[in-house]
Formats: structure tokens, sequence, C-alpha cells
């Protein structure tokens, strides 16, 4: 009887100890909301900051420094130039477990510069990269929800560790597998990336652009000599890079019709009566899962192996970028379902409505302006759905990942544009990077307070995602971030757009400083 009486107690205590902690979190959630709308101007500031700076893959100088400023000035503690990349960084506060990563990109488009808030294409600078994707919003995303979970958990002693990484070069893939090699998400426990986009929602399994890739750069080296009077002495580097393009493109046919592949010629020779010593061809080999992604590689190596034979040149290549098909968490995905849900769609007005309706409009697309739901929980997406690649893909592979897509840009946008920067520093990216930070910021208390919504998600990626799959990286020992690429681009605007940067201390926002009407719409 005693003893039934103390397991009476036992369960009650335990019981009463489970509602304390939910209540806690409940509380802690009001409190995390309440916080991050005391952050709004900060949110204004960073997604227009980083918009102004509209840096290349690699060429993130200013926006590294701008945010780590802003973490260090909190009492994170930066280490700067981590994995041999100039421009990424790790940004870290608190101690002990669990420890949650925070990732979102950082870089720009080409030629993609634009004025927010207008309607159709008017570059600040002519042919000027960019912030032709949104990735200038991501870093508000995550700033402000780790710097309101650092109050938290100072304010009520919550132990854990919170971690920032930035996306350099993701529009080249160029990072996250160097990140990993590196061993920066050893010991963390769950990553929380977040993405721009024109809806609220997450997924789990391969849910989104399911295709994975290498990037890669066949140099030939043949032998220069005048194309007329001595051909005979010359062998022709560019024949090299016909060559190996026709013999894919005939191979293309028995490939697998999941199989995505494209190049670039990105050296053809100077002139034609000197016989190219030097040509190079950029090819993306994308495919479903790893073992097809290598496969392809294998048979670009081939090709270029087989057109050096037939031209009497040789070949070397570099590889710029790899990425895995993401796959995501299921278990932390319904945890942040639940939190996008409870947060819903930023409030429109009627001047974001206009801006939306204006540019689809001018695009020629339906013109129905923002969304007003946010979405269900995406399972995985059937296998033979095509898409692009994101190097997030790899950090899903080592550590359980969730992909949070915000809603701070324009439906019916053609992404990789300047149609995709319009409103990208306007209030419609304002709100809808603060609403990302409160998901963030509440999915980040979830996992941090319930240890066994962690151990769940391990089980996901232990028994079932990483079951018959385990990650092996597309990157060689000897292959090194190509930290050289965009530099030149990046050197020939940045003088000019030096004089765009957006000064916060002289103006409310970057549209204003630019002077722009919001928004500005065509008559
Ligand atoms: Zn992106």
């Amino acid at each position: 009887m005693a003893c039934r009486l103390r397991l009476l107690v036992l369960l009650f205590t335990l019981s009463s100890l489970a509602f304390a902690q939910e209540n806690n979190l409940d509380s802690l959630k009001r409190e995390a909301l309440a916080k991050v709308e005391s952050h709004q101007q900060l949110i204004q500031q960073m997604v227009d900051q980083i918009f102004s700076y509209g840096e290349l893959g690699f060429q993130e100088v200013e926006t590294s420094k701008y945010v780590t400023g802003i973490l260090e000035k909190n009492g994170f503690k930066v280490e700067r130039g981590v994995a041999g990349i100039p421009t990424a960084w790790v940004a870290t506060y608190g101690s002990g477990k669990p420890v949650i990563g925070f990732i979102t990109d950082i870089d720009c488009i080409p030629r993609a510069s634009q004025k927010p808030g207008v309607a159709y294409h008017d570059p600040i600078i002519d042919g000027a990269p960019g912030h032709g994707e949104g990735h200038n919003s991501g870093m508000a995303v995550n700033v402000t929800a780790v710097l309101v979970l650092k109050e938290l958990m100072d304010a009520h002693k919550i132990p854990g560790t919170l971690k920032v990484f930035p996306g350099v070069a993701e529009e080249l893939l160029g990072t996250k597998a160097f990140l990993i090699r590196a061993g920066l998400f050893k010991d963390v426990d769950a990553v929380l990336g977040v993405h721009v986009a024109d809806e609220f929602g997450t997924g789990y399994g391969q849910t989104f652009a399911p295709q994975g890739l290498v990037s890669v750069q066949y140099f030939f080296h043949g032998k220069a000599s005048h194309a007329a009077g001595a051909p005979w002495d010359g062998r022709s580097a560019l024949d090299a890079v016909e060559l190996m393009d026709t013999g894919w493109n005939f191979r293309r046919e028995h490939l697998r019709l999941q199989q995505r592949s494209h190049y670039v010629i990105i050296n053809g020779g100077d002139q034609p009566n000197v016989v190219p010593s030097e040509a190079g061809v950029w090819y993306y080999f994308r495919e479903m899962d790893y073992p097809h992604i290598l496969e392809s590689y294998k048979l670009g190596d081939t090709m270029a192996q087989a057109a050096s034979m037939m031209t009497g040149t040789t070949f070397t290549k570099k590889l710029v970028g790899s990425a895995w098909p993401p796959h995501f968490n299921k278990v932390i995905a319904e945890v942040q379902q639940k939190n996008i849900e409870a947060i819903g769609m930023p409030k429109w007005d009627a001047a974001d409505q206009t801006l939306a309706k204006a540019l689809q409009k001018e695009l020629g697309k339906p013109e129905d302006g923002l969304k007003d739901k946010v979405e269900e929980l995406k399972p995985p997406s059937p296998a033979n759905e095509p898409g692009g690649s994101d190097d997030v893909g790899d950090i899903s592979w080592v550590v359980p990942m969730v992909y949070l897509r915000y809603p701070a840009n324009i439906p019916h946008t053609p992404g990789h544009s300047w149609a995709d920067g319009v409103a990208m520093a306007t209030p419609l990216a304002h709100k809808g990077s603060t609403a990302g930070a409160k998901v963030q910021a509440l999915t980040a208390l979830d996992l941090i307070l319930s240890p066994e919504t962690l151990q769940k998600a391990w089980v996901y990626y232990k028994d079932v995602q990483t079951k018959d799959l385990k990650y092996t990286p597309l990157i060689a020992p000897e292959d090194q971030p190509a930290i050289e690429m965009n530099r030149e681009k990046m050197e020939k605007f940045r003088p000019e757009m030096r004089k765009y940067y957006y000064d916060s201390s002289k103006y409310k926002t970057y549209l204003e400083q630019l002077g722009i009407q919001y928004p500005t719409v065509k008559k």
C-alpha cells in the first residue's frame, strides 16, 4: 500500500512537472513573440542593409562583417574564415546541450540589381548584382530569433547553445560540404534553416527541388599555333570542349529521365587565327540521389578524358559546387508546422497587394496578389519531380534539419531575376521576415525545452532517413572551396554600389534613402 502511494505521489509529481514545463513553454513562447515584435526596427534595418550590399557568392564581405558585428555586440562569440572560406563564420552563444544551429543564405544574383518597391524593371545600377532571390532577408529572420532566444535563456537560466551559420555562395552550391568537412556540425543536435518564399510552410523527406548535383569546370590544355600558317603544329583546346559537349549530348538520350545536365563554355579561345591553347566548359550534373549524381559525374570525366584523347590535349578540372538532395526531418517539421499555423500569414495592407499585383501584371502572370493562408505540411515529393538544388541538402544528411519557407516575396516571380528583388526591401519583406523570426524562435524553444522531441528527431534521422543511405561527400579530399569565384565581377561593381549602401543612421528605411514611393507602379 505504502509502495503504491509512493508511486502515486511520484506519478503526480511527474505529471505536475510536465504540466509546469508545458505552461512554462507556453509563457516562454508568448514572451518570445513579444520580443520579436519589439525587434521590428532591427528586422527592417537588417533586411534593407543586406539588400543594399548585394554581394555575390564568396564575396559577401560587407554582409558578413555587418551580421557578425550585430551578433558580437550581443555577446555571441564569432569565429571567422571557417573551412578556408573568408566570408564564412560561426557565431556561438550559451553552453551545454542542446546545440541548435541556424542557417540561411547571404549571397545574391548576377545582374539582378533592382529598385525595391518598383513594380517594373528599374535597376539601381545597370548590370550590377542584386538580391534577385531575396537572400537578404534570411539573416534578419535568424539573427532576430537567436537574439530573442538569448534574452530568454539569460532571463530564465535555460541551458543550451545557439550557433548561427551563413550560407555563403549558395547560388554556386559552393560551401556546405566544406563546412561539414571542417566538422562544424559535429556537436549540433538540430539545424533550423530558413529560405525566403512567397508562402509560409515547411516539409519533410525530399520536399522540394529534390535534385542534387556536382558543378564542375573542365579546362583543356592544347598548343597554340598560327591557325592558317601552321595548324598542324597546334592542338585545339576548343575542339576538346566541343567534342566533350557533343559526346555528352549524344549520351544524354540514354540517361535516366530524372537527370538534368547543362553547361556553358567559359573560355572558347581568343581569336580565330590563333589555335586555342586553353578552353574551358562548366557542367552541372544533376540527379536524384548520391549514387546517381556520382555516376553522372564519372561519365562527365569519361567524356572529358575521351575528348582530350581525340584532340591530343590534356585536361584538368575544378569542382565549384556540390549538393545532396535535401531530406528534412519529419519530427521537427511537424513541430514547426504547428508554429507556422499559430503565427499565420502577415497582415498585408493595400500597398503590399498593389505592389504584388502590379508586378504580376508586368510579368504577365495571374494577378492574384499575396497569399493569405499558410501551407499544409508538405510530404515528400514524388521521386520524379524535377527541381533546382540547394547545398543545405548536405547538412540535412548529417544532422536533423528543417527548412522554413517564410513569406517575404511575391508569388509567380521567375526566380533568380530582378523581379525577385522588387519586394525585398519593402514592408512586405519586413513583415514576412518578422513572421519567419517568430516561427524560428518558437521552434527552437520546442527543441530546447523538449529533449523527447529532439530524441525522436534523431530516431527518424537514424532509423528512417539514413537507414539505407549514409552521407558521403561529393567533394574529393583534394577539392577546395572556389573562393576566387565572382571576385572580378564584384570588384567591377562594388565602387559604384558603395554609393547606395543603406545608411540607417540617416534614413528610416532604404526606400526613404532611395526616394522611392511605396509602391511605385506603372499607371
Ligand atoms: Zn536561395
